[in-house]
């Protein structure tokens, strides 16, 4: 069975609807003919002409078919906003149209305002909308920081925005009052979009490239309307200035975001974390506290367009703009410290108090088990009785311990997260194995399905993880029912999902159930002996993943827990392969999938056996450049097949390293010897070296 292995590793060019059929990358061919549209209308095509008006007409049309394509190919969870978002596209269409087509236009008396100056204005209005959606959805609405952020880039931009265009269009000579409120709400309305824009860029997570392309494509728009704006103003309006390659350019960027598989990413809001000063918040608010000032001084030094008072204005307001920046600077950090300083003693704290607690219950527990065991002679049935709760309850108080402890650990990052590449499957597997003891009390069938994905991902805290869900799952459904435990790529990611027949969750509760404590009954952790932070440490461990977890439930029916853990990355060779071939033998499936993924994102084309004879048999025919080959495997075994490798005449000469549990051993006639678990860097030296040594 040879294996494309460039299949089990391009996540983002699979479908999910379980056919396996590679999806198009659809959003990279709308990136290729918009760019190439922009690329002949600004060097080929001449300014005025029919075909310029038929580009404008195209390309924003396209972008229509681009934003309602994307949601019907990717069907995201929250698909309104992105409705609007074509909705908003369809009113820019029908101005572009008006602009290429209108008898006006076309003979170049462009009446202002025009039905496509209103149309556009519009698109903006519901452009903002579209852009405060998303920040809501992201639970932007709990982050107050990032609203005050958005709102001093803002004010910083508005106070150029006021001297070099508003405040001109307001006092310029002989303009009537049509020719000054289409710049005017041009000029506010894109600073309204400005402010949705840093809304968006400052509520995290929500940097996925649907989003990136979408953001960028409107800041390049409003750059580019900026310059239409002022050449409206200057009376210097004419067709093929450089602003509109821009608009194309920025049309182009926002129709292959919907058609990006990403923009499926949104649905449960983050929480809001603690205050953080990243590079990207750092260059804005820089930006915001030296644009107004650098701006003046250049007005001052190399334009000198404003008048005194204006020039008095300027400065005093853009010293008062850099004042507040400053001061915003300044309480972010404090309040990071104070939230770290905050932090450091309640981490103090719980490992304290839990530490101390845990030695005395140790010997408590000690001593109960041995006289509840009966090493101290039989005790009267009440007494037994007695002893027995006694021993449950200082169970499950061992039990709250280790978990408060736990969850403290990962919250603080004392324990770090020992990242490594793992098939998904084999975790999946792995945790069913570890669970069907506790499944088999309760009368309850686990079933495990894995998809072949590849995750980086730390492997024993995801075995935790699904572990601590399928022991939910367990505790919650009836006997004789299944547990169904499966993970699947979707988009970037894998998706670990847990499904159960049981009593399932009211609505209210399917968000809260993930704070530590919360639980849908208060007699859950008496009755099914839980601690109610098992599921606040899996949100803890899925999100210093950078994955995200949620539930879904109908009560009665049953709930479905699913994570996502980004799949590793995908910048696959074509499937055919483009480097030299190299044929993996192991019996083990998860060993063929995972070394099979880190060779192929090394641009090896890869051929896997399940077994030495087939290992024999693929080599003879396929002449690989080199074999990596299992020692213990059972029937033909990796010494066998090796002596079977250098006893022909075809393949004597392929270089052959031994992936083994086994430490290097001499005897064996081989170019390499990597011990498992195999590290991908130590596996790239050592196929770099014998491919080097055979060219
Ligand atoms: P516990 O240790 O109590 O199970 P968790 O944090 O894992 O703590 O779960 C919190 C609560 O969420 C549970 O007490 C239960 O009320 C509810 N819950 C979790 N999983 C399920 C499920 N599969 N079906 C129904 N309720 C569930």
């Amino acid at each position: 069975m040879a294996v494309r292995w460039a299949d089990y590793v391009d996540m983002d060019a699979r479908t999910d609807d379980g056919s396996g059929r590679p999806a198009r990358r659809w959003w990279l061919l709308y990136l290729v003919i918009g760019l190439t549209v922009t690329a002949v209308y600004t060097f080929a095509l001449p300014s005025g002409s029919v075909a310029t008006s038929a580009v404008y007409m195209l390309v924003p049309g396209l972008l229509v078919v681009a934003s309602v394509a994307g949601i019907l190919i990717h069907r995201p969870k929250a698909a309104a906003v992105w409705w609007l978002n074509a909705a908003a596209w369809s009113l820019n269409f029908l101005a572009s149209a008006w602009w290429a087509f209108a008898p006006q236009a076309v003979s170049g008396e462009m009446p202002f305002p025009s039905p496509a100056d209103g149309l556009f204005i519009a698109t903006y209005v519901t452009l903002l909308a579209v852009l405060v959606g998303f920040a809501r959805q992201r639970g932007g609405a709990r982050d107050r920081g990032g609203l005050i952020d958005a709102l001093i880039v803002t004010l910083a931009v508005a106070t150029i925005s006021w001297a070099f265009l508003i405040q001109p269009i307001l006092t310029a000579d002989g303009a009537d009052l049509g020719g000054r409120i289409v710049p005017l709400g041009y000029a506010i309305v894109d600073l309204l979009m400005l402010g949705g824009l840093m809304r968006l860029w400052f509520v995290p997570g929500v940097r996925r490239p649907a989003y990136l392309l979408l953001t960028a494509g409107i800041l390049l728009q409003l750059v580019a309307d900026e310059g239409y704006t002022a050449s409206v103003l200057a009376q210097t309006f004419a067709f093929g200035e450089w602003y509109d390659p821009v608009y194309l350019l920025a049309w182009t960027l926002i129709g292959a975001a919907p058609l990006h598989p990403s923009m499926r990413v949104l649905g449960a809001p983050e929480a809001a974390g603690e205050p953080v000063l990243t590079r990207g918040r750092l260059g804005f608010l820089a930006t915001a506290a030296l644009l107004p000032p650098t701006v003046i001084i250049a007005e001052i030094n190399f334009v000198g367009s404003l008048g005194p008072d204006s020039r008095i204005g300027l400065t005093c307001v853009s010293g008062v703009m850099s004042l507040l920046v400053l001061l915003r600077m300044r309480g972010l950090l404090l309040d990071m410290s104070q939230h770290r300083e905050m932090q450091r003693l309640k981490n103090e704290f719980t490992s304290v108090v839990s530490h101390e607690l845990r030695t005395p219950l140790t010997s408590i527990r000690g001593s109960l088990g041995l006289m509840a065991g009966g090493a101290l002679g039989a005790m009267p049935p009440q007494a037994q009785r007695m002893l027995d709760i006694a021993v449950n309850n200082t169970d499950r108080l061992i039990r709250l311990i280790n978990d408060i402890l736990d969850l403290e650990r990962i919250e603080s990052g004392e324990v770090p997260m020992q990242i490594q590449t793992c098939a998904a499957a084999d975790v999946v597997r792995q945790a069913v194995r570890e669970m069907e003891g506790m499944a088999q009390e309760a009368g309850v069938r686990l079933e495990a399905d894995g998809a072949p994905v590849v995750v980086s991902a730390d492997r024993d805290r995801l075995i935790q993880t699904l572990c601590n869900l399928v022991g939910n799952a367990i505790k919650f459904s009836p006997a004789g029912t299944v547990v169904r435990v499966s993970v699947a790529p979707d988009g970037d990611d894998a998706v670990f999902r847990v499904a159960d027949a049981g009593r399932g969750i009211p609505p209210e509760k399917l968000e809260a159930i993930f704070e530590a404590f919360e639980q849908v009954d208060a007699s859950d952790s008496r009755e099914k002996s839980g601690t109610g932070l098992g599921l606040a440490i899996s949100r803890m461990i899925v999100g210093r993943h950078g994955g995200r977890i949620w539930a879904e439930s109908t009560v009665g029916k049953g709930s479905t827990f699913a994570f996502t853990i980004p799949a590793l990355a995908q910048t696959p060779p074509s499937p055919a392969g483009t480097g030299p071939t190299v044929l993996l033998c192991d019996d083990d499936d998860s060993v063929r999938e995972v070394l099979g993924a880190m060779l192929v994102r090394r641009g090896y084309h890869v051929i896997a056996a399940c077994s030495g004879e087939e290992a024999l048999r693929l080599a003879i025919r396929e002449r690989p450049a080199a074999v990596l080959l299992d020692l213990r495997m059972p029937g033909f075994n990796g010494g066998e097949t090796l002596a079977a490798l250098r006893s022909r005449l075809e393949t004597r000469a392929i270089p052959v390293v031994i992936v083994s549990v086994t430490p290097p051993e001499s005897g064996y006639a081989v170019d390499g010897w990597l011990q498992k678990p195999v590290e991908e860097d130590a596996l790239g030296a050592a196929l770099d070296s014998v491919l080097a040594l055979r060219t």
